[in-house]
């Protein structure tokens, strides 16, 4: 499965060899919780068990999928598709999230991070103009105009008419 694999390698501390096992384990991720398995490696002669950071991160990843899943949590996608949408930039985004680390909110787009759930409502929020409006207001920020920009270039044209 991976290049990483520890699988029948010798464990340098006693000369015995290592062997690929299972766990179950309940990882904790922005306050959600979710139970996963988990593969580790333990030396069959002495007991010694390593988990490499390969099986820890594909821990951590199917364990976020299983949280995102079970409280219906925006992913990765729907979040920049709804900042995108509402033609707000990755910083301007974090200014109304009471002011969350531009790089969290990266972290959420990217799968990196998980929102919690106060986070996910918050974002889903912003669907709606007047709370977006008024979000904007208290965090300083300038939304783009929802005016139609086609309407400019004809005024334009029939002044000069
Ligand atoms: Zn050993």
């Amino acid at each position: 499965m991976s290049l990483a694999t520890l699988d029948g390698s010798p464990h340098r501390g006693c000369g015995g060899r290592y062997a690929l096992h299972g766990e179950t384990v309940t990882l904790r991720i922005s306050g959600m919780s979710a139970e996963v398995a988990r593969e580790f490696f333990r030396c069959e002669k002495c007991g010694y068990e390593n988990r490499t950071i390969e099986q820890r991160d594909l821990a951590e990843k199917a364990a976020a999928e299983t949280i995102r899943a079970e409280h219906e949590l925006l992913t990765p996608k729907a979040i920049r598709q709804l900042r995108e949408g509402l033609g707000l930039t990755v910083a301007q985004l974090a200014d109304l999230c009471y002011g969350t680390p531009k790089g969290i909110v990266e972290g959420w787009e990217k799968g990196k991070y998980l929102q919690n759930r106060e986070a996910d409502a918050l974002l889903r929020s912003l669907t709606d103009r007047d709370t977006l409006e008024r979000r904007a207001a208290r965090a300083g920020v300038v939304l783009p105009s929802t005016e139609p920009l086609a309407e400019t270039p004809s005024t334009t044209m029939a002044a000069t008419a």
